[in-house]
């Protein structure tokens, strides 16, 4: 039998329209939770998220459109959403990429990782951890990188922006550590740090690697770079570990990072 340890809950995750954020909200959905979807799409992509996680097991599901460079939208999302039904998980999963030199790096692109990547998460976290605090439980669940943690070239805004929210989140999981009980599960903020994951945000570096090869010979040339195991990690993989950051029994788990990376950051 399915453990719904989150039924009665509401989750909101950024960027679920694909990827790991649509594998997250499936995890939620799977053990109860109610999900507020965002994300970018067509009507037809959005309509398959809110379509999977209804069949993972959400009672509930609603997409919330908001442009995460817009703290406006962000603040009428959030308004929305608390609305509909106070927000006990956030997950700010929502993310971009772009690889160039630091001196070719577009001003533009610099923006938009910094205002998607971490200064949307602020937004968020601003708007939902008064209430998460109030009611005695709560869960923040920053979805950064292994890039949070150690660098590479050619991804300035990436690398500063995900190292922000890491410190970020160390903040607010202080300020909160001593909000709740044991018995209602407090408020808990952690950053999840993947490294190579099988979804759509990787697929240029891939095509970068391919030499005139196939699609499998540019994932084995991107894997072979940095990541010890030499596998890429399943979107579920992630989904499965921010499931278990929101159950009662992580109520002292706070503050941390976890690397999924296959040793990358081991070296
Ligand atoms: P993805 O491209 O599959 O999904 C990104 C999601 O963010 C989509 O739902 C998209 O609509 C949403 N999004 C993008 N811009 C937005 C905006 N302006 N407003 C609202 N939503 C927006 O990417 P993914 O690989 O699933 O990445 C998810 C997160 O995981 C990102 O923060 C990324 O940095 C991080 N991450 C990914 C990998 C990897 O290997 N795929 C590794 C480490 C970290």
């Amino acid at each position: 039998m399915t453990d719904t340890f989150l039924s009665g809950r509401t989750a909101l995750v950024t960027g679920s329209t694909s990827g790991i954020g649509l594998a997250i909200a499936c995890s939620l959905a799977e053990a109860g939770a109610r999900i507020a979807v965002n994300g970018l799409g067509d009507q037809a992509q959005v309509d398959a998220a809110l379509d999977a996680v209804r069949k993972a097991g959400s009672e509930d599901a609603r997409h919330f459109n908001a442009d995460l460079r817009d703290p406006d939208a962000i603040a009428a999302m959030m308004a929305g959403i608390d609305a509909w039904s106070p927000i006990d998980v956030l997950v700010n999963n929502a993310g971009i990429q772009h690889t160039a030199s630091l001196a070719e790096m577009p001003v533009g692109k610099w923006n938009d990782i910094i205002a998607i990547n971490l200064s949307a998460a602020f937004h968020t976290m601003r708007a939902a951890l008064p209430g998460m605090a109030a009611r005695g439980y709560g869960r923040v669940v920053n979805i950064a990188s292994v890039h949070g943690l150690v660098a590479s070239k050619e991804k300035a805004p990436y690398v500063a922006a995900k190292h922000g929210i890491v410190g970020l989140s160390k903040v607010a999981a202080l300020e909160y550590a001593a909000a709740g009980s044991r018995d209602s599960g407090g408020v808990t903020v952690n950053c999840i740090c993947p490294g190579w994951v099988e979804t759509p945000l990787i697929e240029p570096q891939i095509e970068a690697r391919r030499n005139g090869g196939s699609r499998d010979d540019g994932v084995r040339a991107l894997v072979a770079e940095k990541q010890p195991s030499l596998r890429m990690t399943l979107p579920a993989e992630i989904g499965a570990l921010a499931a278990w950051l929101c159950r009662r029994e992580a109520h002292n788990v706070t503050g941390a990072s976890f690397p999924v990376d296959g040793g990358w950051t081991t070296q």
